[in-house]
């Protein structure tokens, strides 16, 4: 039934709406006043699209039911979704950087749900250090004095800054003043603490005695930072982080690393090979005072900022009154202990450390053993073939390396284009996430964690109907297929 704006009074009542079976299913789940705000909304928002010039179809009552049900489903959804990671970037802050080891969450379950010792000391009964135990197995494992968990590394840094250089200057080079993306960047960051940047050297070029003629007594402190996702090259240098120490220590100034991904230990693939990119050890051990990184990039584990080094520095961090604000919780500590654990082992099994240590030779056989999966007809329909392809570290680490990976590109069956596929990918509900390379759609396997395997092979036989059925409906819109 097509009707134009005067049919507008045939929408029906809430009150009726409310008596379908659909809706005392829903009034069940949601509660009826939330069913009939949703119900009123849809019906104005169906007395709006009457309205518009163009002529439109009336659904039926159920259907208006089921349409606020949709409503109230997606308001009530888990904040979170699993979502097929085919992008080739394997700390993809997008898609909410390292997974979790599933092993970790686990083990933070038992005292999560429970009361937990988080601060009492067992032997005294007094109030005691939160996270001491995490923060001496993260030293066991890296090398420094002490250690302290805060939110993520952007509230490390804050921290070491309001702690140590408010009202004062941080000698830093002027390569390293870096946007890290989503809107940090490090000349914001060092304006809210209150001290004041002192920029030494040029974009290409820094020297140590740049540093040294900058150091005055109203020095705070020598800040290094990852530059994270750009790579300086051609006619560039900048003084090693053991001279910096070295100064630093001459000078009686603290030097402080902030080194954003978070290496544990070197790897043994060639794209790991680049010896100015410091472990964390690495950087305590040639001299650094203090030394921060995230806990869910290269780490591999939640979402943390972690500060490591001189245990007096760590001690004046904690006791700055900010570190109540920003600290973790018992969740994080959780299963940060248990990422450390991992690192302790050296098991190489964090999801994170699988993806990256994989050979170019185990994706391609990831590759051919989806192809096996998909059928002939679907790899015809969908004309998909195996190509080797570059994957990427991505959370601010490597930022020049590529890895060699393999996936599966697409071509563009029954003529959509590839912004048209990947759309389609993203749009089912456990949603696949791929790359558009020179107009092809492109699905880079080393970002596919095996349990995500049986998914991408379900979205990837899928996509024939869907395109099929996405163009009916756009045809059935009014709106010419694209
Ligand atoms: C990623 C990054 C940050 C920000 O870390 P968050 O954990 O996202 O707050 C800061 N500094 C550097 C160098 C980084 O790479």
């Amino acid at each position: 039934m097509t009707i134009d704006a005067s049919g507008e009074r045939a929408l029906p009542a809430v009150g009726r709406l409310l008596s379908l079976p659909e809706a005392r299913a829903l009034a069940d789940t949601y509660g009826r006043e939330l069913l009939v705000d949703a119900l009123r909304a849809v019906v104005a928002e169906l007395r709006i699209e009457l309205r518009s010039s163009r002529a439109v179809m009336l659904p039926a009552a159920d259907r208006i039911v089921r349409r606020a049900g949709s409503r109230l489903a997606a308001s009530f959804a888990a904040p979170l979704g699993r979502v097929v990671n085919a992008t080739g970037v394997a700390l993809h802050t997008n898609l909410g950087r390292a997974p979790l080891a599933e092993s970790a969450l686990l083990q933070a379950i038992g005292p999560c749900t429970g009361y937990s010792d988080l601060e009492i000391e067992r032997t005294t009964g007094k109030r005691g250090q939160r996270g001491a135990a995490v923060e001496r197995s993260l030293c066991a494992l890296v090398g420094g004095e002490a250690a302290l968990f805060v939110n993520n590394n952007a509230a490390a840094v804050l921290l070491v800054l309001d702690t140590f250089a408010r009202n004062r200057a941080v000698v830093i080079a002027r390569s390293q003043l870096v946007e890290i993306g989503g809107g940090f960047r490090l000349p914001d960051i060092l304006e809210r603490s209150g001290c004041s940047l002192r920029e030494v050297g040029c974009t290409n070029r820094v020297h140590l005695g740049d540093y040294e003629a900058a150091i005055d007594p109203a020095t705070a402190m020598i800040l290094v930072v990852h530059r994270s996702n750009f790579a300086l090259r051609g006619f560039v240098s900048e003084p090693g982080v053991a001279e910096l120490a070295e100064l630093a220590r001459a000078r009686h100034v603290p030097l402080v690393y902030d080194l954003g991904s978070g290496l544990i230990a070197r790897r043994s693939g060639p794209w790991c090979a680049d010896p100015a990119e410091l472990t964390v050890s690495e950087a305590l051990a040639v001299g650094c005072d203090l030394v921060s990184f995230s806990g869910d990039k290269m780490f591999g584990g939640p979402q943390a900022g972690i500060v490591v080094g001189r245990a007096s520095r760590i001690a004046a961090m904690g006791a700055n009154p900010l570190y109540r604000a920003v600290r973790v919780g018992k969740l994080t500590l959780c299963v940060l202990a248990a990422t450390i654990a991992a690192h302790h082992r050296g098991d190489r099994t964090l999801p994170v450390e699988r993806v990256l240590d994989a050979s170019q030779e185990d994706i391609r056989a990831r590759v051919e053993r989806v192809l096996e999966l998909l059928g002939e007809s679907v790899i015809q329909a969908l004309q998909a073939s195996a190509v080797a392809t570059e994957a990427a570290t991505g959370g601010g680490a490597f930022p020049d390396v590529a890895i060699p990976s393999f996936g599966i590109a697409i071509g563009a069956p029954a003529g959509r284009g590839a912004e048209a596929l990947a759309a389609t990918l993203r749009e089912r509900p456990t949603p696949v996430i791929a790359i558009i390379r020179h107009d092809r759609l492109l699905l880079d396997l080393r970002t596919v964690l095996e349990d995500d395997v049986p998914e991408l092979v379900r979205a990837m036989q899928e996509l024939p109907d869907r395109l099929a059925a996405t163009s009916l409906q756009t045809a059935a819109d009014g709106r010419p297929a694209p």
